[in-house]
């Protein structure tokens, strides 16, 4: 197995919180200097086949095969997007130009991408997820979570799950995202049909499950007994909680031992509690409130309580069509009170704690060797510079992928 190293890294992010004091759970967490970033100046990273063996400073690297010269720029673990919504068909343009315009828009929101969904071929589907894979791999993103949703009907729902399953491990079952149009009169037995008949078909092709549990989606008990009937199958639960009003959803989802409870806009005290006393990652998405026009999530408010917090796009046609978590990172810092480097590891390290995982988000021996190269000195860049593509390169399990070698 031939080995890489790269070196003259002029900021390396490991996230291995050994390297500084500080932990990503003090509330005092970024306001000291300390970083949770596990920061190493003039720092090496070796790679061996697919994994990192070793970093640490440039000057005590071991000898490898192969040398990459970082020319004095940042390198950070690879962006973990642990929320996203990518096997779907058509666009929203016209509802996001209405409502950007102040004009009255009365089309179906996520009822418009269920049709187009459902009319789309497989090689469609397939085409479009593979389309915002590679925009999402050119900005950085190597792990990536994704979500059926768009087709409410068991054919069509096993049919999003299989396809996005070709491309991730973290495949998420999301029948109850909306009641189908088919059971607007009916909502008991949609809720029937997705802890039944459907949920047979797609727990084979799953890791998750997930409600949007929501005025208008699904209450409290729908949601408890959706998760419940996933659980029972061997799927995990997550949830989509607490975006467009208070609600049941932040504390179902620590009830349930849920691996995250995503959006957390509207929180309680009491919300906010139960996350910090909880394994459950709140993972924010303001590429939603960024889209939308609404209220920011705050997560200075979750980190001073403790909370764990992940970032991640929420990448949908409806209500977050970005794919970048670059952009997330900025607008997380310029407006809900994050820190850069608390930014960063939420992106990473959070991300990767929302997937329950530890072989990613972290550059530590052990590691899967993804990560990408800055073209600039510090993470803070991410934030500093926001718009700007930043990212040089990338590596994904031990290869470069962008720029693709020629
Ligand atoms: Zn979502």
């Amino acid at each position: 197995m031939s080995s890489t190293v790269i070196s003259n890294i002029a900021t390396l992010v490991t996230n291995d919180p050994s390297l500084e004091p500080g932990s990503p759970r003090s509330s005092k967490f970024g306001s000291g200097g300390r970083s949770p970033l596990g920061l190493v100046r003039d720092a090496a990273v070796v790679i061996e086949g697919d994994r990192v063996v070793w970093t640490g400073e440039s000057s005590k690297a071991p000898a490898t095969d192969n040398r990459v010269d970082a020319g004095g720029r940042a390198v950070l673990p690879g962006f973990v997007d642990s929320h996203s919504h990518l096997v779907f068909a058509g666009d929203r343009t016209e509802e996001f130009n209405a409502r950007m315009s102040g004009r009255p828009y009365s089309a179906g929101g996520i009822r418009t991408t269920v049709t187009a969904t459902r009319a789309a071929t497989d090689a469609e589907l397939e085409a479009n997820l593979t389309r915002f894979l590679a925009e999402a791999l050119r900005q950085g993103t190597t792990t990536f979570e994704t979500k059926s949703g768009y087709g409410l009907t068991t054919e069509d729902e096993s049919r999003a799950l299989r396809l996005a399953a070709r491309h991730t491990d973290e495949v998420t079952f999301l029948g109850a995202h909306i009641v189908a149009p088919e059971y607007a009169e009916d909502p008991a037995g949609y809720v029937a049909l997705v802890t039944g008949e459907m949920l047979d078909a797609c727990a084979p092709h799953a890791r998750w499950i997930d409600v949007f549990c929501e005025k208008g989606a699904f209450d409290g008990d729908q949601a408890r007994a959706i998760l419940t009937a996933g659980r029972a199958r061997g799927l995990h639960p997550r949830v989509h909680a607490n975006q467009l009003s208070y609600g049941p959803g932040v504390q179902l989802a620590v009830e349930l031992d849920a691996a995250s409870a995503d959006h957390c806009t509207h929180l309680t005290d009491a919300d906010v509690d139960a996350l910090a006393g909880s394994r459950t990652v709140a993972t924010l998405l303001p590429g939603a409130e960024f889209s939308t026009r609404a209220e920011w999530p705050d997560a200075r408010r979750l980190l001073d309580a403790g909370v764990t917090v992940a970032l991640s796009t929420d990448c949908n046609p409806g209500s977050s069509f970005t794919s970048s978590v670059p952009f997330c990172i900025a607008l997380a810092v310029r407006d809900m009170g994050m820190t850069p480097d608390e930014a960063v590891w939420s992106a990473t390290a959070g991300g990767a704690r929302a997937l329950r995982r530890d072989d990613v988000g972290r550059l530590t021996p052990g590691a899967y060797a993804d990560l990408l190269i800055l073209d600039a000195p510090s993470p803070v860049h991410l934030a500093y510079r926001p718009g700007v593509p930043l990212v040089r390169a990338v590596w994904r399990r031990g290869r470069r992928v962008e720029p693709r070698p020629v």
